[in-house]
């Protein structure tokens, strides 16, 4: 078995999503008794030599300019002639916007077996068999894949980060790069705040609220603890924030360690994109709210007067 992982990077740093898959494929190659190699595409800032740390040996990089930005069709060419030039077989992708969009086109280029959302390591006791969430994460599956070449994305915040020595080698891959189909025109970036899908930690808001002029109740409860911000689809579809922080069935899954709903009821669509989060806070004045069911912690109260208290706590107890 050889393993290559895909490490995708924002302005030229490797994501956190990206680390969870370096150290899921190092712990397979490992426990297959081979190395974790990874391909990075595009111009990287930092120095990848320290990503041996995640368990990764050798780092192949195409850093031809035109894969600077995400173009699925190219992504997916030059990935498949990194595979074919390092003759790996189990390759793993993180289950990101990047992810999403290029193992399936690589797994029908490949002919290879595709597990998206993968939530722990494959079990290889009998063949090479992948958990999975499935119905929005209320069961989980086990796929096995059956085809010589493996290709796995793993759903972040699903496998811890583990570092430890080592030094990874890093060399340039002669692969042919066409010219890109598509030409990304401008670039709308959120300044200043945690992007959702990488936080840790997620504060979200829902009607409960009452109206935007509200929000300083999320924000400032976010601001202090570190954490991004979310919101129920009807806040997003009545323009009291924006569509990018709708979590849930038709929104963002995230799995963050915390998610804390605020005035948010639980209805289930909602619920499928939070139900990954290790720990789940509900503060809703209605004690019959459902998403009391699927709470760790729940707090029946005002979240005009909760909320308040819960910031002056978190500030204290920082210092800030
Ligand atoms: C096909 C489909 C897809 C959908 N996809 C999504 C999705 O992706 N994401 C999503 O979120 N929804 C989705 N929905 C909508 C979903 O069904 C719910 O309508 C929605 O989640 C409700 O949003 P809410 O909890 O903010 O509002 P409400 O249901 O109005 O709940 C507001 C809550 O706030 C509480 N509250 C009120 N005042 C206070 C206060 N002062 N203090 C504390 N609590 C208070 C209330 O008790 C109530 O529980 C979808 C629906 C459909 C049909």
């Amino acid at each position: 078995m050889s393993v290559l992982i895909f490490l995708d990077h924002a302005d030229g740093h490797v994501r956190k999503a990206s680390l969870e898959a370096a150290s899921y494929g190092a712990a397979i190659a490992k426990v297959s008794g081979t190395d974790a190699e990874a391909v990075i595409l595009g111009t990287v800032s930092e120095d990848l030599t320290l990503l041996g740390k995640y368990g990764i040996k050798k780092i192949h990089t195409v850093s031809n300019a035109s894969l600077n930005q995400l173009d699925a069709q190219l992504y997916t060419k030059v990935i498949a002639d990194v595979v074919t030039a390092t003759g790996a077989n189990v390759i793993i992708f993180s289950n990101n916007l990047v992810g999403k969009a290029v193992a399936p086109r690589l797994s029908v280029r490949l002919k290879a077996g595709l597990v998206t959302g993968a939530v722990a390591l494959p079990d290889l006791s009998s063949g090479f068999v992948v958990k999975k969430n499935v119905f929005s994460g209320k069961a989980f599956a086990n796929v096995s894949i059956n085809t010589p070449v493996k290709i796995i994305s793993l759903n972040p915040n699903s496998f811890s980060i583990t570092t430890g020595e080592g030094v990874a080698a890093v060399s340039e891959l002669n692969v042919t790069v066409d010219a890109p189909k598509v030409t990304v025109t401008a670039t709308n970036k959120v300044e200043g705040e945690v992007p959702l899908t990488e936080a840790e930690i997620v504060v979200s808001g829902g009607r409960g609220l009452k109206g935007p002029e509200n929000w300083a109740l999320v924000t400032d409860l976010a601001k202090a603890l570190g954490a991004a911000t979310a919101c129920s689809r009807p806040v997003a579809d009545i323009h009291w924030r924006p569509h990018h922080e709708h979590v849930g069935q038709t929104g963002i899954a995230i799995a963050p360690n915390l998610y804390i709903a605020i005035g948010i009821s639980g209805a289930i669509q909602h619920l499928a994109g939070v139900n990954r989060s290790k720990t789940i806070v509900v503060i809703n004045k209605d004690p019959e709210a459902p998403f009391f069911k699927a709470a760790d912690y729940g707090i029946v109260g005002d979240a005009f007067e909760v909320v308040p208290k819960i910031t002056e706590a978190v500030k204290k107890l920082k210092g800030i």
